[in-house]
């Protein structure tokens, strides 16, 4: 009876393999890491099923062997395995990709050619005329001259740099390499790289048994000696070096007694622990909070969830709280409550690193039980975090998007702050929504999974309003704190009054001056990035285009008062031109603005400010997000200027102003969800006004005052919001009254695109009879081209989202060339 597995292992568009498990290996759990031949690779997979012989024998001699097996118990819990394919079928993406997901850092292992060039190769004016072409057979070679192992990984990355000088062709290195390998220019050397055990070591000094009596007798010990011994003397476990250091004891000196058999130096594996970093404010008022008394919403709230989550059966809330109305604590206690039951805790937040108050919180309340997960760690942290988790040493993971996957076992209530943050969705393969996975894992572990916000999305209300998930509501701030009193300052008004180039309004200088005034802080979000946001041509009226991407390149100011034109999607940058590239005329002007400009234009208004800017040009550095809050919340910052990332969940009692310079900037956009992102983002900072003692007062800057978005959030009405949002989406049949799911395919000419997107949805078409779901388009992307790519695309509509599914299954199997070039988005966040 043959003994196979399968196996899913990390690369794109790839199903499940079989491999079958020789004599001499233990057939591999599930969940357990294997490694396993992949054409001329070696890879490491996850077994994801036993298979009991259900292939018919004659199948199983054309099968390859798993080599070796890595883990003795499971790497991943099978609960995570299982997920992980339920993600790849909802997804409808390969179950490796979702696997992968899944997966801490440094878990692979994989081989990877070495390559060196040979005698022959050397001389290789009296190479014979190979196989491949003289250039390319040049350039590898002159790539290896020095007669080192060379990774196959960075002859790949030279070859490409070289051609992309050049009309970017992609050079098959691995083709070229097997070449000259059969000419015999070159040695390939196959070996496996990664490590499956990846702590950090560290040296830690211990004093030995000679040690101890040399403090006791007579030896001839030096001041300093004398001293490291007496100190390591009080710690029988040792000391790290680098503490020692601290404490004065060179690591010299402990060479020296190391080498007199006196002290002993080991390496010991360490945890790297994220909440070492000072990148986490202190939570001041941790022990206080404890003994809080809730106020009459949250108790209610509280206790309702609280008999949910005893019950140990899958159920869903949605708690819905304005902003400051003292959300984070409940989940604080609902927590206590089940790891006290002896189950565990998931939360997860859009961006901790942003915020780091929600883990902080949870850090004070439970300790050493939390572990944390985001992005913002370095992998050796995440790494190290994992392992805790996976060990049970840990009752709560705090984390971001990827932490739905955490290794904790038996859950008890899942947390979902700030559910409707566009971040919870993976803008790449696997496109996965954190929110909705964690419903779908609180639903197999039977917990009760808790979905936070002050504003919902469309769907999570919409579901509450149909009673598939309680409502909770908090409809009240902490100590009945007003919200913010909102103005909105119609921008048609200030343009007739002072010309179309203002961007601060009369009203909002006025009240800006005021808070200076009276030494309060005042935030400025402006969800636009750069100096300027176009560079248009007055002759032509054309704007300055990236060359890889149908997209207006965008003015920054650079070093020393140099301004740049950068792409905001590939990267791509040059000196802002001065002449116009289309027409040559030499009339171009920089148009609209963005927070570079704003920042310049409140310090020249009021020179005296402290005044800085939080975006993602500002935060390059690692940390740098971090520092910049820090100080904003010692005030030593006046002004904060900043994108949507100083809209997210910080608290900071001393705003009392809050200013949107252009409520518009995301209103324009044909995509479904521009109004409610807008509501969102208004609401969202407006509730960063007014948390502390003072009341707090927002300005809101548009050209469409009457737009619901924008009158319900100077309301801050949620519901009414909801009611207008959920006519428009019935209207033009978007979610949640419909199932969506878009589908881009990329090609290196739009009609390429267009006529393989054709082929593809003719085929969908067809399998969509049945009336499930509707096939429209392809008609050209709205960002047609980008990265150098063309791009077309296509949606699905319907009420059956598996029959959707199964339809683009069937449709990319019966298409295999075109699988690497389509990428399905279900369930998008945005159809631009
Ligand atoms: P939300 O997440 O709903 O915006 P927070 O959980 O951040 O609100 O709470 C707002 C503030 O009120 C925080 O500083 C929090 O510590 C405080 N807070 C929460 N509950 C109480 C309570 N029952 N009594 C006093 N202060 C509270
Ligand atoms: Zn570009």
């Amino acid at each position: 009876m043959p003994r196979l597995v399968s196996v899913a292992v990390p690369v794109p568009a790839l199903e499940l393999l079989t491999y079958r498990v020789p004599e001499g290996l233990e057939v591999p759990a599930v969940g357990a890491r294997v490694l396993v031949p992949l054409g001329a690779r070696r890879v490491t997979g996850v077994v994801v099923r036993q298979e009991a012989a259900a292939l018919a024998e004659g199948q199983a001699p054309a099968l390859k062997d798993v080599i070796d097996v890595f883990d003795g118990t499971p790497f991943l819990p099978p609960g995570v395995v299982s997920l992980g394919l339920w993600v790849a079928d909802y997804y409808a993406c390969g179950p490796g990709a979702a696997i992968a997901a899944a997966m801490p850092p440094f878990a692979w292992v994989e081989s990877e050619w070495r390559v060196r060039v040979t005698e022959a190769g050397t001389k290789r004016a009296e190479a014979r005329q190979g196989s491949l072409r003289p250039a390319l057979r040049d350039s590898v070679l002159s790539l290896l001259a020095g007669g080192r192992w060379t990774p196959l990984r960075s002859i790949a990355y030279q070859l490409e740099h070289m051609a992309s000088g050049r009309r970017g062709r992609a050079v098959p290195a691995r083709a070229a390499v097997r070449a000259l390998q059969a000419d015999g220019l070159v040695d390939v050397d196959d070996v496996l790289e990664g490590q499956a055990e990846a702590f950090k070591t560290i040296r830690v000094a211990g004093i030995a048994a000679k040690g101890t009596d040399a403090l006791a007798g007579s030896n001839v010990l030096g001041p300093k000696q004398r001293e490291a011994l007496v100190l390591l003397a009080g710690v029988p476990e040792g000391m790290p070096v680098a503490k020692l250091r601290e404490r004065g004891v060179s690591y010299d000196v402990l060479q020296r007694l190391a080498g007199r058999g006196l002290v002993e130096i080991r390496r010991e594996a360490t945890e790297r622990d994220p909440f070492d970093t000072p990148a986490l404010p202190a939570a001041s008022d941790a022990k206080a909070a404890e003994g809080r008394v809730l106020t009459g919403e949250q108790a209610a709230s509280y206790e309702r969830l609280r008999r949910l989550a005893a019950e140990r059966r899958f159920a869903a809330a949605l708690l819905h709280g304005v902003t400051g109305s003292g959300k984070t604590e409940i989940y604080l206690r609902l927590a206590g409550d089940v790891c006290q039951a002896g189950r565990s805790v998931l939360v997860l937040a859009p961006e901790i690193g942003l915020t780091p108050a929600l883990a902080g919180a949870f850090r004070q309340r439970f300790g050493d039980r939390v572990a944390i997960q985001h992005s913002g760690l370095s992998d050796g942290e995440r790494h190290d975090q994992w392992q805790k988790i996976r060990r049970g040493a840990v009752s709560v993971v705090v984390g971001t998007r990827s932490a739905v996957f955490a290794p904790l076992e038996s859950i008890g209530l899942v947390v979902v702050d700030e559910e409707h943050d566009g971040s919870y969705k993976q803008e790449e393969t696997p496109r996965y929504h954190g929110r909705d996975v964690a419903v779908m894992r609180a639903k197999r572990e039977d917990a009760l999974v808790v979905l936070g916000s002050a504003t919902p999305s469309l769907e999570s209300y919409q579901n509450a309003a149909n009673g598939r998930y309680e409502l909770l509501t908090l409809d009240r701030r902490i100590f009945d704190r007003p919200l913010a009193d909102v103005t909105v300052v119609d921008m048609r008004g200030e343009f007739a009054k002072r010309g179309p180039d203002v961007v601060l309004s009369q009203p909002l200088v006025e009240a800006i001056a005021l808070r200076l005034a009276r030494a309060e802080q005042v935030l400025l979000l402006l969800n636009r990035r750069g100096f300027a946001t176009a560079v248009f041509c007055r002759q032509c009226a054309g704007t300055v285009e990236c060359p890889n991407c149908s997209v207006s390149l965008t003015v920054h100011s650079g070093p020393r008062g140099t301004m740049r034109a950068r792409c905001h999607y590939c990267n791509y940058s040059t000196v802002v031109p001065t002449t116009c590239p289309a027409c040559a005329a030499p009339y171009l002007v920089q148009a609209g603005f963005g927070t570079e400009r704003v920042e310049r234009e409140v310090v020249a208004a009021f020179p005296g400010a402290r005044v800085e800017r939080l975006d993602r040009d500002a935060i390059r550095r690692r940390g740098a997000a971090a520092l910049l809050l820090g100080r904003f919340g010692r005030r030593e910052i006046d002004v904060l200027v900043g994108t949507q990332m100083i809209a997210k969940g910080h608290d900071f009692p001393r705003v009392t102003l809050v200013g949107v310079v252009s409520a518009d900037v995301g209103l324009g956009l044909a995509d479904f969800r521009a109004s409610e992102r807008t509501f969102q983002l208004l609401t969202q900072v407006v509730g960063r006004a007014g948390r502390g003692e003072e009341p707090g007062a927002a300005i809101i800057q548009t050209l469409y005052p009457e737009h619901y978005s924008i009158r319900h959030a100077r309301r801050q009405d949620y519901r009414a919001f909801f009611q207008d949002e959920l006519a428009f989406r019935r209207a033009m049949h978007y979610p949640p009254y419909v199932a969506l799911t878009s589908g881009i395919v990329r090609a290196t000419t739009i009609a390429g695109a267009m006529t393989d997107a054709g082929t593809l949805v003719r085929a969908l078409r067809e399998s969509g009879r049945g009336g499930h779901f509707q096939a429209l388009g392809p008609a050209p992307a709205p960002f047609v081209k980008l990265r150098g790519e063309h791009r077309a695309q296509f949606f699905l509509k319907g009420s059956r989202r598996a029959a959707m599914r199964d339809a683009i299954r069937r449709a990319l199997e019966a298409l295999p060339d075109l699988r690497r070039r389509v990428v399905i988005d279900v369930d998008p966040m945005s159809v631009l």
